[in-house]
């Protein structure tokens, strides 16, 4: 049975008598330092002398350098880029960790695939949002919280998971619901959603624009049927709210009819195998390895295809559309 952590089941208070740091202030780090503090703990903040260190003294926190803070702090949130994380972790925090001392990550992603190695006599532990770092921040200042994975990875004082569940609490997401998972589980399920139903869903959309955009469709018609009027996205948040069939009852008859009876021929068992095949290349550790290989090699794979995707119409399809229906992009 899957365990699922709230509020009762959590007790900040494990963390008040320890030193915590969060190394890195970025979308992640930001966020869970202002919840912790908002919730009595407050972190000290591991990061390099730059514009990032002089935002975290602004918001009112103490700074150091990396591996200061890990020297200071015995519970360690690391969040940073998972591609740096290794070789920060080997360099500037692992030699700082002490017996019984806690790491925490954001995600299973290096320990799962085994680019990073804890030391044996710390406490392992995972509290990883379903959130991006704004989003965090927001449903905790509403009250909220969001959903979350968290898990042991190891056990070396018999205290992880209450350290787990602390900082859970700290940063909002027991509100929600904090469910348990191994680091495994977590990490392979981030990298399906962002490898196979993502691209596939992607998928769909284009030859779905393509199809109105071949008939003879205005650009602008279709991106604006399709996407942009914010129409679908409307009803995925209703999905998230009501329920997947609960929300069709919103939708004229004349809607439901047509998209029950020829939903059917979108019924493809390829593309179950397909899914299939994506995520065994996650499970077996053959994506990690690509990407880390990738890395090494300096990216190559990734600029081209980055420099590929600018060449395709959506970018004047959508320019067009913005135009016409007076919609600016917000900055980002
Ligand atoms: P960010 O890219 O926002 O992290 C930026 C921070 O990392 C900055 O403080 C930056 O410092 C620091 N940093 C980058 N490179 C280095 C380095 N070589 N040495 C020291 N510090 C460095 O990361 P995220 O917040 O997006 O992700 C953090 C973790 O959270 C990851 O494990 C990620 O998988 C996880 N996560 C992220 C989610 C998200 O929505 N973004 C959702 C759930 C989990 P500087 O500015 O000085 O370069």
């Amino acid at each position: 049975m899957t365990k699922v952590y709230y509020e009762s089941d959590a007790d900040i208070r494990v963390l008040h008598d320890r030193r915590v740091g969060i190394i890195g202030y970025g979308n992640q780090g930001r966020a869970q330092a202002l919840n912790l503090r908002d919730s009595g703990v407050t972190p000290l903040i591991g990061v390099r002398k730059d514009e990032t260190r002089a935002r975290a003294e602004e918001d009112g926190f103490a700074t150091a350098d990396v591996a200061d803070a890990a020297k200071q702090c015995d519970v360690l949130m690391i969040l940073i880029p998972d591609e740096v994380m290794p070789e920060v972790f080997d360099e500037s925090s692992r030699q700082h960790l002490n017996e019984g001392d806690a790491i925490c990550f954001a995600t299973g992603y290096n320990v799962a695939f085994g680019m990073l190695t804890p030391p044996q006599n710390v406490d392992v532990v995972m509290v990883a949002p379903r959130m991006i770092g704004q989003g965090v921040r927001d449903t905790y200042v509403e009250g909220s919280g969001f959903p979350s994975f968290v898990g042991v990875h190891q056990d070396a004082t018999d205290k992880a998971l209450a350290v787990c569940l602390a900082i859970a609490q700290g940063i909002g997401t027991t509100r929600s619901g904090a469910l348990e998972l191994t680091f495994a589980q977590e990490a392979e399920l981030d990298l399906f959603t962002e490898q196979g139903f993502g691209p596939a869903f992607g998928q769909v959309l284009m030859a779905s624009l393509q199809t109105l955009i071949d008939a003879g469709y205005p650009e602008e018609a279709a991106l604006v049927e399709i996407l942009l009027s914010g129409e679908f996205a409307y009803s995925m948040q209703k999905i998230r709210e009501i329920g997947f069939f609960k929300q069709m009852e919103l939708h004229s008859n004349t809607s439901q009819y047509g998209s029950m009876t020829r939903g059917m021929r979108f019924i493809i068992p390829e593309l179950h195998d397909k899914l299939a095949g994506v995520l065994k290349e996650i499970t077996s550790g053959d994506f990690a390895r690509e990407w880390t290989a990738e890395q090494e090699a300096g990216h190559p794979m990734l600029a081209q295809l980055r420099e590929m995707r600018t060449m395709h119409p959506i970018a004047e399809w959508e320019r067009k559309t913005r135009n016409a229906f007076r919609m600016d992009p917000p900055d980002v």
